[in-house]
């Protein structure tokens, strides 16, 4: 006798979620996870031990193992405690204590298991999800299992995981996706050389397609599975395949196969010991029977054992199609209470096996929607994220703009303040330029007159006459002649400083040729324009070396008549001035009418 065919035995009348019992006995290949280091009477080794009895001889030989090694559980290790409860949870599963062995798995996924065995805790517990109905349970944790099976380097686990994904998206109507992932393990089962899971995943697939109603792909892995089951020397997958196959080909109309078919697979069944598959290929057999119009009194028998099996292990879809056959058996017969009686037999059926089934694509819907909303919700935030930071980018944007802003026109503030400040220095420098004599310091000509103009108005509006005073150098040319041109330029300058000194802040003084000044004195009368003259006469001597000759001038006074123009009055003064020279220099005279009436001026002499 085969593994599985032993463990099948052990099965009977326990496990009834159909051929999820046989997967269970299926996955018997000693997997790769369950070989950690171990020493002789190790708690790793006699794991280990406990494993191999469960695959290979009965389960509750391997729970005895596990029941000594349990009082030492809090010396194990995350590892040797992860695989002595998921054993445990398998053997729960077996002995048709589901909800236990789901809460044991449920702990242990809270562990920080590796993840060869956290893929065998959630294969082991959605399988019990099946096994309970609970078909949330059973699709999410077969979702884990999809997601993580790609970490763990395991070619089995993987395919029994891809084998319920099959299954599990082939039962709700997602063909196209069970058939792929059906694909996947076929092709993962062929290049590990594997037969005995080829000959598992081929059952699976088989029967999307036929699910799908891709009749020919489902025939075509119906018989590969046959022969790969058969060269695994899994004799309960085969008689499981040609049952299914049986019941393809019955539902093309090739009645004399079919027949042969079903028959075959119910005396595998028998060899194997697996009464449910016995009872599928019946009903297989008896809906061919009936198709070939061969029922007698003995088949009918053989119909109320099939339903009665059925019913107890609540496989409705079975217990409906069986009903429906005795029906229809029934009306043939003209038993019309009887077939009525089947009928409503059958609908109550149905019913039950539509509860099951919708439940199973509400947890898969569910599933599938809060996955959907989960990825919307991710996208949602993302894309929020992405819109708090573009504003936090503009928002920084704005406000590093804002400062350079700022900065940039306290820059040009600055830069306007510092050359319009400049532009008003340099302007009144120019202007100063432009009006001053760089020489002596004084006004020049231009402005000299500019500012007399204006003067001799204001006074005459106040009714002032200033009086004018024009200073020549005496005998200028010799003092260049003797001590160079360079040295009458610093004369020229000390000469402006003492008359600048001489007629004080209140008098406009300028120069009006080359050794030539002039002054206008705003007076009432003539005494502070001679103390003027009187003080630059009487300055100390200032030369431009010690003990050079003193330079002397002379000047000519002469007073604004209300009327007439600078021109005039100049005129006038340098006839004044021009008789001072004549008159031996280093002295002033003061023209006829500046005189003042009370003073005898003309009589004033230098000293
Ligand atoms: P007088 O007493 O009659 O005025 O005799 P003077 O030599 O001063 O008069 P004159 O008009 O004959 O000569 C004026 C001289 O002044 C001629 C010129 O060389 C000199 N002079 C005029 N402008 C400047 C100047 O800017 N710098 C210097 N160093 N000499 C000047
Ligand atoms: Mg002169
Ligand atoms: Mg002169």
């Amino acid at each position: 006798m085969s593994r599985q065919s032993l463990e099948a035995g052990a099965l009977r009348g326990r496990c009834v979620g159909a051929l999820l019992c046989l997967w269970l006995a299926a996955s018997a290949a000693i997997p790769s996870w369950a070989q950690g280091e171990s020493g002789p009477g190790s708690v790793r080794e006699q794991l280990e031990r406990a494993r191999t009895i469960s695959y290979t001889d009965h389960w509750q030989k391997a729970q005895a193992i596990l029941d000594e090694l349990a009082p030492r559980l809090d010396e194990f290790d995350l590892r040797d405690f992860a695989s002595f409860h998921l054993q445990e949870a398998r053997h729960l599963v077996l002995d048709d204590r589901s909800p236990e062995a789901l809460e044991r798995l449920r702990m242990l996924l809270d562990k920080p298991l590796e993840d060869d065995q956290r893929l065998r805790a959630l294969q082991l517990a959605a399988h019990a999800g099946v096994v309970l109905r609970d078909y949330e349970t059973a699709f999410d944790k077969l979702m884990a299992a999809l997601e993580i099976e790609p970490r763990v380097d395991d070619p089995v686990a993987g395919i029994s995981t891809f084998n319920m994904a099959t299954h599990l998206f082939g039962r709700v109507g997602q063909h196209e996706r069970a058939i792929d992932y059906g694909k996947e393990a076929v092709s993962r089962a062929l290049r590990a050389a594997d037969t005995s899971q080829e000959c598992t995943a081929r059952q699976r697939i088989a029967s999307v397609y036929a699910w799908a109603e891709q009749p020919e792909e489902s025939e075509a892995q119906y018989r590969l599975g046959i022969d790969a089951c058969r060269s695994a020397g899994n004799e309960l997958f085969v008689g499981a395949l040609q049952a299914g196959l049986a019941d393809l080909v019955r539902s093309q109309g090739r009645l004399a196969e079919a027949k042969t078919l079903a028959e075959s697979a119910i005396a595998t069944m028998e060899e194997a010991a697996y009464p449910l598959g016995v009872y599928e290929a019946r009903l297989v057999l008896a809906a061919t029977v009936h198709d070939l119009g061969l029922i007698d009194p003995e088949a009918r028998a053989g119909f109320e054992e099939i339903a009665d099996y059925f019913r107890t292990n609540g496989l409705w879809d079975q217990v409906a199609r069986i009903e429906l056959l005795q029906a229809r058996v029934a009306e043939e017969h003209g038993e019309s209470d009887s077939a009525a009686e089947h009928y409503r037999h059958h609908i109550e059926a149905r019913d039950q096996f539509i509860d099951r089934d919708r439940a199973m694509r509400l947890a898969y819907l569910e599933l599938e929607f809060d996955t959907r909303f989960k990825e919307r919700q991710i996208d949602l935030l993302e894309e929020n994220a992405r819109l708090a930071q573009v504003e936090a980018t503009t928002a920084n944007e704005q406000r590093r703009l804002r400062t350079i802003i700022l900065l940039l026109s306290i820059f040009v503030a600055v830069l306007l303040a510092f050359l319009l400040f400049n532009a008003f220095r340099g302007r009144r420098h120019f202007r100063h330029l432009s009006r001053h004599d760089a020489l002596s310091g004084l006004a020049n000509q231009g402005w000299f007159l500019e500012r007399a103009g204006s003067m001799l108005v204001e006074a005459e509006r106040e009714g002032a006459s200033p009086y004018l005073v024009m200073a020549d150098i005496d005998h200028f040319k010799k003092i260049n002649d003797a001590f160079g041109h360079l040295y009458g330029d610093q004369v020229l300058g000390l000469v402006a400083r003492r008359l600048r000194d001489a007629f004080g802040t209140g008098a406009l003084i300028g120069r009006v040729g080359g050794e030539e000044f002039a002054i206008l004195i705003v007076a009432h009368r003539l005494d502070p324009v001679i103390e003027g003259i009187k003080a630059f006469q009487e300055a100390p001597a200032e030369s431009v070396r010690d003990g050079d000759p003193s330079v002397t001038l002379s000047f000519g006074i002469g007073r604004y008549r209300a009327g007439e123009s600078l021109e005039t009055l100049r005129k006038r003064t340098d006839a004044a001035l021009y008789q001072a020279k004549r008159e031996g220099r280093d002295r002033y005279v003061v023209s006829p009418e500046a005189r003042d009436d009370a003073d005898d001026s003309s009589a004033l002499q230098p000293t």
